[in-house]
């Protein structure tokens, strides 16, 4: 049973066809530069040999689209329907929910929470709508999987009358990556977990608690600025940090918004990248300021990691996954390190196998299991799909 995932940004738009069963992928790519200059769409397909590009001018989303249509049509595959991934469902999605006039309208009315994310999503799900009429759409909320943890967990601590009239609470993110991490895990395990600690660590980096496949906790909140420092994110910081910027600082709340989302983090500290494998190069030239991020980043996650633990009074089982978390090994073990008095113990032959699979990295005698689980953001939308159209 195929289905068709659609991830679109503000100036972008992935796509992926595959069967939901298989998890056979028939095509995949992204159509880049959308209201720019310099546009194209790169993709591989079963239909064509080797990665392709096609350069075009992309005014708009249904332009886009309109490419993706041809590429889809070329493998000669059907699809149930559209998955989308949407941002942030706020509090109308504690579910995958199918697209309706009301539900679409729900993606606009909470896209002041992901301004820069929802309005392209509901563009892109309403030329869906128009392109495929006899096709069925489904709206996937990265913020689903962590709406119902406990109030304890996503309560801020403000005036009830400005949370309530501003809607603002814990809302996380990565909440599609995670739930996935915790089924391939559990496939992986089996009954002896339930108490799972995953690691989202990409250039956007989360953790989550779960437990027996509930939510308990997470570390981004009403954004997904908060809890790690990520690429270019700075993470938890004091937030009077904020109103001191602006008032000592003369800087405005556009500019705190962007030095805190896109100047600060990997970058900020390294001096040179946000990337994990250029920091990981200046380190071992010697690099204080590369060796300092990475100090840091292994500090605040095993903090984190252990702030989840508490959310469930402990853990069995720790997943990295992500970017970061399937292809660094440097940066397993520089967390895995940070837990070691609590008996987290790596497997460093194991730790150093590159694989594309789930697998197990801790020695048989470490107190928690850890694991590493590519995600797969896309299958889970498209189970999603099944799940709702199938
Ligand atoms: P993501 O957002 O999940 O695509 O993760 C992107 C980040 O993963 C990059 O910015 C790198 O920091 C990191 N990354 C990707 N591939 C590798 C690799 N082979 N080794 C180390 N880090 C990697």
């Amino acid at each position: 049973m195929n289905v068709l995932v659609i991830n679109a940004g503000s100036s972008s738009l992935k796509f992926q066809l595959l069967d939901v069963d298989t998890a056979e992928v028939y095509a995949k790519g992204n159509c880049e530069r959308i209201g720019i200059e310099g546009a194209f769409v790169g993709y591989e397909s079963v239909a064509v040999e080797g990665k392709q590009k096609i350069e075009a001018p992309l005014p708009d989303h249904k332009t886009a689209m309109k490419h993706v249509i041809d590429i889809i049509n070329a493998t000669g595959q059907d699809f149930i329907g559209i998955g989308h991934r949407v941002v942030q469902g706020g509090w109308y999605f504690p579910e995958s929910k199918v697209v309706t006039d009301e539900t679409l309208g729900w993606v606009r009315e909470v896209a002041p929470l992901a301004p820069l994310h929802n309005y392209a999503e509901a563009d892109a799900i309403e030329v869906c709508r128009e392109l495929f009429p006899d096709k069925g759409n489904v709206i996937v909320a990265d913020t689903s999987f962590h709406y119902n943890m406990p109030e304890k967990a996503w309560r801020y601590a403000l005036p009830r009358d400005v949370v309530d009239k501003l809607h603002i609470r814990k809302y996380g993110a990565h909440g599609t990556s995670h739930r996935y991490i915790w089924r391939a895990a559990k496939q992986f395990v089996g009954d002896d977990m339930h108490k799972l600690v995953s690691c989202h660590l990409g250039s956007g980096a989360s953790l989550s608690a779960i437990q027996d496949g509930h939510d308990m906790d997470t570390t981004m909140g009403l954004t997904p600025l908060d809890g790690l420092i990520m690429g270019t994110r700075c993470g938890t910081i004091d937030p009077a940090t904020v109103c001191y910027l602006h008032r000592e600082g003369g800087y405005s709340v556009d500019e705190i918004d962007t030095m805190m989302n896109k100047q600060s983090g990997l970058l900020a500290l390294s001096g040179i990248s946000s990337d994990s494998r250029d920091i990981e190069e200046g380190a071992a030239k010697g690099d204080a300021n590369c060796q300092m991020a990475f100090d840091m980043f292994y500090y605040r996650t095993g903090q984190l990691i252990m702030e989840m633990a508490q959310s469930m009074h402990g853990f069995d089982t720790m997943a990295f996954s992500a970017g970061i978390g399937e292809n660094s090994a440097t940066m397993r073990l520089g967390v895995a390190k940070e837990l070691e008095w609590m008996g987290v113990k790596i497997d460093e032959e194991k730790n150093a196998i590159r694989s594309g699979e789930v697998r197990e990295i801790s020695t048989p005698d470490s107190k928690i299991r850890v694991l590493v689980v590519p995600t797969n953001e896309e299958l889970m939308i498209a189970l999603d799909v099944k799940d709702l159209l199938g």
